[in-house]
């Protein structure tokens, strides 16, 4: 049986760094992030305005992106100029459209090429493009490397890699059987997505997703005209992602730091900007990869800070949505509840896999296997389900 697709009557309202979302304590900001890839200086204007207009933490989101809470009122324009000025908002026009998933370490350790350089290529070509303004805000674009960690992430527009030269074009999260070579892979890429733009046109305008269009995939390949192969599977992306020390291939080393539950606050933000020594990724799981490092000694400092680094946490097992005072909707302060569960060792369901939310609705529950865990209002009531 198919998923019915949902019908769409309106546009997506997802919130953007300039387009904020009004949450019960405050604005909500989104920054997109393509790539994961941060800075040192870009994560410490981050922590500056989560703390000078914001909460006080950044929020990691499963697309890699981050969001500022609890904005004060008025404070959008001088977000915007403070993100402009360090290139985190290249197009006003485009800013929603820019989600962009990547291998995490691609180039460092493992995978059977390097997709770090397809990221701002796509990012450049989707910004200069005025058509693809039109993007609703819930696209979002994979590459992975041939690692297998975010081709199954249900991206729109995947790009998996088979081998050192041959690259696979995903719709959707599967295999279309178009191929190209590594050099020419981000055209295909940005190709696909001016023909989702053309599909959904000819089907009314009003898809948030290549998976919501009438037979989407098969549409949008056609359309690029391209020679097609067998299809392959597409691995199925881990529940879970990396954490903590990880040598890279050329001898140096990796830290994977956790987030609990994706709230970085801003002092934490600042000792991973001071550790880094280039560029930092931010990945689906809510963590932060500092590569490139000359050894694991920056760890146990980064622990005592409250990161994670223990492959075996209970905190690389645990989500949970805004939950109070965040949503107006939510049952309880979810989050404040798992800490106190997570340090108490009083997770449900033996600490498998799970997720807490504060309402029936379940935001940001995670694919796969997971326990979901949802207030009551007398507490929490705990169900394993798909
Ligand atoms: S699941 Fe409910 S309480 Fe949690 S963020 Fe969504 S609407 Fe709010």
């Amino acid at each position: 049986m198919t998923a019915a697709r949902p019908l769409r009557d309106r546009a997506d309202a997802c919130p953007g760094a300039l387009q904020t979302h009004p949450a019960a304590d405050g604005a909500l900001a989104r920054v997109r992030v393509p790539g994961g890839a941060l800075t040192p200086a870009q994560l410490r204007v981050l922590s500056a305005a989560a703390r000078e207009l914001g909460d006080g933490a950044l929020e990691l989101t499963s697309r890699g992106n981050v969001q500022l809470r609890g904005l004060r009122s008025g404070s959008e324009a001088e977000l915007g100029d403070r993100l402009a000025a360090i290139g985190l908002l290249p197009s006003a026009t485009h800013e929603t459209a820019r989600n962009v998933l990547a291998s995490v370490l691609s180039g460092r350790a493992g995978g059977l090429l390097d997709v770090r350089s397809w990221v701002p290529a796509f990012d450049a070509g989707l910004c200069s493009d005025p058509r693809l303004a039109a993007l609703p805000g819930r696209f979002l674009a994979a590459f992975d490397d041939g690692r297998g960690d975010v081709a199954g992430l249900g991206a729109d527009i995947g790009l998996l890699a088979l081998d050192g030269r041959t690259v696979a074009l995903l719709l959707a999260g599967t295999d279309t059987g178009v191929r190209t070579d590594p050099d020419d892979a981000v055209a295909l890429a940005l190709a696909a997505t001016r023909a989702f733009l053309d599909v959904r046109e000819q089907q009314g305008g009003t898809a948030w997703r290549v998976a919501e269009l009438t037979g989407g995939p098969p549409r949008i390949a056609a359309a690029l005209g391209a020679a097609r192969s067998a299809p392959v599977a597409v691995p199925t992306a881990p529940a879970i992602g990396p954490a903590g020390v990880v040598p890279q291939d050329d001898g140096r080393t990796a830290l994977v730091a956790v987030v609990p539950l994706g709230r970085l606050t801003a002092a934490q933000a600042e000792l991973l900007a001071g550790t880094a020594v280039g560029d930092l990724q931010l990945t689906p799981w809510r963590s932060v990869v500092l590569p490139d490092l000359a050894d694991a000694g920056a760890a146990t400092d980064l622990a005592r800070a409250g990161v994670v680094l223990d492959p075996g946490s209970a905190w690389l097992r645990v989500t949970a949505c805004a939950g109070r005072p965040g949503c107006a909707k939510s049952l309880a302060d979810v989050r404040a509840d798992v800490v106190t569960a997570v340090a108490r060792g009083s997770l449900p369901a033996q600490g498998a896999r799970q997720h807490w939310v504060g309402c029936e609705r379940r935001c940001g529950r995670p694919s796969g296997g997971v326990v979901d865990v949802v207030a009551t209002g007398q507490g929490y009531r705990v169900t394993t389900g798909t």
